[in-house]
């Protein structure tokens, strides 16, 4: 039969591995279970892991334009002591910096690249099970329709329908966090003190249990303002108590919580949109694939967002996969995709045993080294396309 890759889930990873496939000369075609809509709100950190791959994919200027890149970052207390100010050594070459952008406008920006290189990106599009035999792999979508291609891949996020069919003993567990997302606008924000506090650079507030990461998340859209923020909860808050609250409502616990006065409280009060999520991750997968069928991002390893590099890892999982496709049959590309990607995803998943953001700090007895040391990422992992 004819090689096609079917990929599932047009997100970060599904819509990069589609364009690394056309690079490589490979049919494939992507699925996805939503209708295309742009949902504001949710903002992360790209590491220059996954810069180098944006740069790769083609689309580095339009990221530029789309993303904050902040020199220092700037830690301090929910009183606003500052304990430190960083300074992030910045490379000033674009490709070989941290960046910080609205995940609405990456994936947009993959969209476009995709559809301009040939890639049929088709919406409501649920997958709900796949087959396979020696020479094929059939999806099957909710409204009935069927597709036939040589290599599933399963690039569906956390909920994982892939996944599930593949290692259906591994479910989700909560990961013993919860997280916000919030935007607001730079224009909003009345107070000089919060203004000159940012001036480009990131805040990263710590308090006992809860951090909370400012920075600023596009150079020109009005809603500019992205934050961040995770605390360590033992057992799972019932939803009525944290999904189910509105916005005002959360503002109000928020600012309870962590302080009437400064700039933590004066953006979470003018935040356009706040978006609760209790955090969940899957125990290591026997394998990251079966068959024809193979998972990447965060359906192969959920990245707990405590480490700040869930796109990374998925941009990168993506060039991995589509270079060994390029080179080697399906079932060597899918052994070596797993067998030299593993150990930097180990090394990730381990450094929050280590250092555990979502705990946060009590810096009433001081500063200790101590907290920051023991991680085995390399920071200059970098993959190559050509060889
Ligand atoms: C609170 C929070 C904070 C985070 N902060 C950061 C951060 O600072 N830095 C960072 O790097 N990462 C962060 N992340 C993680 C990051 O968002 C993910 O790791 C990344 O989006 C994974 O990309 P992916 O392509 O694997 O999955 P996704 O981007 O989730 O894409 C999966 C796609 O598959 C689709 N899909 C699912 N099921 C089906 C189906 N059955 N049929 C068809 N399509 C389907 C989904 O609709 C979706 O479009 C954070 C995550 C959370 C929750």
């Amino acid at each position: 039969m004819k090689e096609k890759i079917i990929i599932i889930g047009a997100g970060i990873s599904g819509l990069s591995l589609a364009i690394f496939l056309k690079k490589a000369g490979i049919d494939c075609a992507v699925y996805e279970n939503y209708p295309y809509k742009r949902i504001e709100g949710s903002s992360f950190r790209i590491n220059k892991s996954g810069v180098h791959v944006i740069k790769e994919l083609g689309i580095e200027e339009h990221i530029k334009m789309s993303s904050h890149s902040a020199d220092r970052m700037r830690l301090l207390t929910t009183d606003n002591t500052e304990i430190a100010s960083i300074n992030l050594m910045q490379d000033s070459t674009f490709s070989r910096r941290s960046i910080y952008m609205q995940r609405s406008d990456l994936v947009e920006i993959l969209m476009r690249q995709a559809k301009s290189s040939g890639v049929e990106v088709h919406y409501n599009k649920k997958l709900t099970r796949f087959s396979e035999d020696a020479s094929s792999v059939t999806a099957y979508f909710e409204d009935g329709q069927q597709e036939m291609g040589s290599l599933l891949v399963g690039a569906d996020g956390l909920h994982s329908t892939v996944r599930n069919q593949m290692f259906p003993d591994h479910l989700l567990r909560y990961a013993k966090s919860w997280a916000l997302y919030g935007i607001a606008s730079f224009q909003d924000i009345d107070s000089k003190h919060v203004q000159n506090l940012m001036n480009g650079d990131e805040l990263f507030y710590f308090s006992e249990n809860a951090n909370f990461l400012f920075s600023k998340s596009h150079p020109t859209d009005e809603l500019n303002l992205s934050w961040q923020a995770s605390g360590y909860q033992e057992r799972k808050i019932p939803k009525e108590k944290f999904e189910l609250r509105n916005l005002d409502e959360l503002k109000s616990d928020l600012v309870k919580r962590y302080g009437e006065h400064g700039a933590l409280s004066e953006i979470i009060k003018k935040s356009f949109n706040i978006i609760p999520k209790q955090i969940y991750c899957v125990d290591p997968i026997p394998s990251w694939s079966k068959g024809r069928a193979v998972v990447i991002g965060d359906s192969a390893h959920t990245i707990n967002p405590n480490t700040g590099y869930g796109s990374s890892v998925a941009l990168e999982d993506a060039m991995y996969l589509a270079k060994m496709l390029q080179k080697h049959h399906y079932t060597d590309a899918l052994y070596y995709l797993e067998a030299d990607r593993k150990d930097r995803i180990n090394a990730i998943q381990n450094s929050l045993e280590i250092f555990d953001v979502s705990k946060g700090f009590d810096f009433s007895n001081g500063f200790d080294i101590g907290l920051f040391s023991g991680s085995t990422i390399d920071p200059n992992y970098k993959i190559h396309w050509e060889n």
